[in-house]
Formats: structure tokens, sequence, C-alpha cells
């Protein structure tokens, strides 16, 4: 998702995590402008075997804002094998390890479940040897991951997992993803961790995180550490976009120790207290969305919970920035101040004044 646009920069960086022994890499047919799977494929020449593939796609219901827009119908099992194709044409292979739905919702398993719909087609190319496994990435809340784990469809799972993130509050309960991961771990189903430096903030000195460094040499392999450390945690996953990225995250791979019971419970007090700080004001339940106009609310509280608590102005700044200008835009100066969302924000937050606040917070020049 993050590899840099130059095949002369991108292609010796993964050559060079094969031979460190990094042996999993996750696109998706539209990472980095649709070309993350093309470079991918240029890089593993000669080296194919040695590594684990896995790509990914949407599938939406109607109606869904999705990358191409509101989707006019569900996705269907064409919609699928089409895009498998796809990514085996770019990918330059003749299979891939690991097959996911992108961003599954439990909303969205009725769709995949239709009969001959995307689950079904994707059965079909696992039986003909196309895909090794069958999986989803997901955002959803832990409840919902779950009951999505518990059709006994799938043999792996991607999710947003970091230490900051240690405590998500959903829909008005404390909630642990670590539950969902143990969940996994117990069917037997692979646990992959996006996101495990969060995004970035973990990967810049927090002045604020300070004291949870001693046992360890920086944050960044803290944070590894900390995942790791999990059990039912299969693998993290992480973005790199310079050769250094690359033998930093597998030299902390390789010298990798467990963090004791004592550092773990030292850990979880620490963040705790922040994680309750950052549940003052937005807790990131999702009640408010879908937003008409688009805007991904939960996300631009989130960046103001992150300045505000940890004092990550530029962090913060960069990540709305990419809200500006993703694919599915979302940012707080769409806002056609309706209220929609306020007659169903359990905080009684008034969403359409912090948003305007919100906007000037993550747009001002540092
Ligand atoms: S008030 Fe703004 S943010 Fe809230 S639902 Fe309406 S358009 Fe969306
Ligand atoms: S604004 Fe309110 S409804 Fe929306 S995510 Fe935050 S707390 Fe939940």
């Amino acid at each position: 998702m993050r590899l840099p646009p130059e095949n002369s920069v991108a292609i010796p960086m993964m050559r060079r995590a094969v031979e460190l022994g990094i042996n999993y890499f996750e696109t998706s047919i539209t990472y980095c402008q649709n070309r993350s799977e093309i470079q991918l494929g240029l890089a593993l020449k000669g080296m194919r075997d040695d590594v684990y593939v896995s790509t990914k796609s949407h599938i939406h219901r109607e109606g869904e804002r999705g990358f191409r827009g509101i989707s006019e119908r569900d996705s269907t099992g064409e919609d699928v094998k089409s895009n498998l194709e796809e990514s085996l044409h770019k990918l330059g292979t003749d299979r891939v390890d690991f097959y996911q739905f992108h961003g599954f919702t439990l909303e969205n398993l009725p769709v995949a479940m239709a009969e001959d719909g995307p689950l079904d087609a994707l059965k079909a190319a696992k039986d003909k040897g196309l895909i090794g496994h069958i999986g989803f990435t997901s955002h959803d809340t832990p409840a919902n991951i779950i009951k999505i784990l518990d059709t006994g469809e799938f043999e792996s799972m991607t999710v947003y997992y970091n230490l900051l993130q240690m405590e998500r509050r959903g829909r008005g309960e404390l909630e642990k993803l670590v539950s969902a991961i143990e969940h996994a771990r117990k069917l037997g189903v692979g646990v992959i961790v996006m996101g495990p430096l969060g995004g970035g903030i973990l990967g810049t000195p927090i002045e604020k995180l300070r004291d949870l460094i001693p046992s360890t040499s920086n944050q960044v392999e803290l944070a590894f550490r900390y995942l790791l450390s999990i059990p039912g945690v299969t693998t993290p996953i992480s973005g790199m976009t310079r050769m250094s990225d690359v033998e930093e995250n597998a030299r902390i791979a390789s010298e990798y120790e467990p963090l004791s019971t004592d550092e773990l419970a030292r850990i979880e007090a620490i963040i705790g207290r922040y994680s309750s700080l950052l549940a003052r004001f937005c807790t990131g339940c999702g009640y408010c969305q879908p937003c008409p106009s688009g805007v991904r609310i939960p996300e631009i509280f989130n960046l103001v919970n992150f300045y505000r608590v940890y004092e990550v102005g530029d962090w913060a700044r960069q990540g709305y920035e990419q809200l500006q200008s993703s694919r599915f835009h979302g940012s707080a100066d769409l806002c056609i101040e309706c209220g929609a969302c306020e007659e169903k924000c359990p905080q009684k937050i008034s969403i359409r004044d912090e948003l305007k606040k919100a906007h000037t917070l993550l747009t001002k020049a540092s």
C-alpha cells in the first residue's frame, strides 16, 4: 500500500525483504493507483515460490458508497471472479495464496454468501487451485468480526490493531479486539494485523510514551513486540516506503522476544489511561455513519483525539490530508449541516460545530 512509485526503488526493497526472511506480501487490486500488484509481480520474479502472496477486492451492497461511487447493485460472483483474474494477470502468477474480501463487514455478509455469489466464486477458484485460502480484512467491531468468523467460511482475517488501540469502545460498550483474535485462534484462522504502527503515529517518537520504552530499544520495536506477544497473531504487516524500513522491521522480527507479563501489565496501565482520555470525546462507535455527504466523522474525530491526547499534530494533519485526497474523500468540509448524525450520537456531540473546529485544527499550518 505504501510502495514508492519508482520500480527502481520499490523492487529492490521487496527483493531485499525476501532475502531477510519476510515471506508474506499483501497487496490489493487498487493499492498505489492500481500499480501495487504489478510492482509486486515484477519483484517476485524467480522468487514466487519462496513467499505467500495475498491480494483482495471489495464487495458492496446496493446503495453502499464504494471506491467507484455509490454501488447500483450487490456485488456478484462474476465481479469477484473478474477481479481475481485481473489480480492474477497483474501479479504475473497462476495463483495467490490468500484472497480476501477487502474492508468486509457483517452487513456485507449476506451479499458474500448469496447463492452463486462472491463466496461461491472464490470457493470455485480455490477448487481450481487459483487461491490457497479465503479470508477477509475488516474494520468492523470485534463482536461483528466474531460473527463473521463463526460462519466457518474463512481461513484468515486481517484486522487493524496496534499498541494504541489496546482498548476500543464500540456500540456503547468496551470491546477488545483481542477477544476476536483469540476467537480466531481457537478456530484455527490465521490472523494478520494491519496498522501495527497506527498509520505511522508510532513511527515518530511520542514524548508521552517515553515511559514505555525502557524494556526495548525504541517505540517501533515496542509496537511490534506488543503485537507479536498476543497469542493468535500470526503476522503483523507493515507498509514500508524505504529500504531502511525493511531492514529495521526484519531486524526487530529476527531479534524478537515476547514481552513479559509484568511488561504487558505496565503497558496496559499506561495506554489504558490515555485510552480513557481518548474516549471522553468521540468513542468511535460509528452510530453517526453513514453520512449522506460521505463525511467520515469517526476517523476525523479520531485524528483530533490523537492530536490532543498524544500531541501529534504533524501526524494528524497528514492523516487529514489523506482523507481529503483519497478515493473516499470524507473530510469535514463536505458537511451540508443536515444534522442527521447528531440525532444518532450517543455522546450528544455537536458534530456540526466540532467538524468545523476539526477542519480548522487539521488544516492549520504547523
Ligand atoms: S450534519 Fe454533516 S456530517 Fe452530519 S450527517 Fe449531515 S452532512 Fe453528514
Ligand atoms: S461522533 Fe458520536 S456517533 Fe459518531 S463515532 Fe463519535 S461518538 Fe459515535
